[in-house]
């Protein structure tokens, strides 16, 4: 699509970064350029609307807080951040996965979801699918209803995809 076009001439490769044999998609010049910066922010929010009555746009620490927030304003619903371990008050509710060497934790305020609550999870980036996976089986524990996950960017050569089981995903833009 001519957004994809767009956003491909946007999206910085760094190799190297942030380990050697990675080759990192910067997101910075996207986000810097104001008409595809919106662009991206109206494609999530379609993708919303085509859900059918979304009630929450939950967000992973950090990007997808760049890329959900305003996405949740747009459609005047609210805004769930996803956070990083150890970054927000009680009581919280958590869900843990294996990275490459380690594992890494996610948590929410379960008292922001209300039991049923419909949820759009909006990210940058698409790698493992081990953050997302365990943000979407958070919402679901934690009483929502994940009705689609939306990324800027895929990376169709590690198995994210495979991650995410039969819930809807909507990527701008793949890399291979
Ligand atoms: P995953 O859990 O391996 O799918 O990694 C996804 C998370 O890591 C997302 O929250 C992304 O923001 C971040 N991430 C992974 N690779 C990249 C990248 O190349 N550029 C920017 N963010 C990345």
């Amino acid at each position: 699509t001519d957004l994809a076009r767009r956003c491909a001439e946007l999206i910085r490769d760094v190799p190297d970064y942030p380990a050697a044999g990675v080759m990192f998609k910067d997101i910075t010049p996207l986000l810097a350029d104001g008409p595809t910066f919106g662009a991206v922010v109206e494609h999530f929010a379609d993708v919303a609307r085509r859900a059918g009555g979304v009630d929450l746009v939950a967000g992973m620490e950090a990007r997808g807080f760049i890329m959900g927030a305003p996405v949740a304003s747009a459609l005047g619903i609210g805004f769930v951040p996803v956070r990083k371990a150890g970054k927000l008050p009680g009581p919280i509710m958590g869900a843990s996965y294996d990275l490459e060497y380690g594992s890494a934790t996610v948590e929410v305020h379960p008292a922001t979801i209300e039991p049923g609550a419909r949820v759009l999870v909006v990210d940058d980036v698409l790698a493992t699918g081990g953050t997302a996976a365990a943000t979407s089986s958070l919402i679901e524990r934690a009483g929502g209803v994940v009705v689609g996950l939306a990324f800027l960017l895929e990376l169709t050569f590690l198995p994210g995809r495979s991650m995410l089981g039969t819930r809807s995903l909507d990527v701008i833009l793949s890399v291979d």
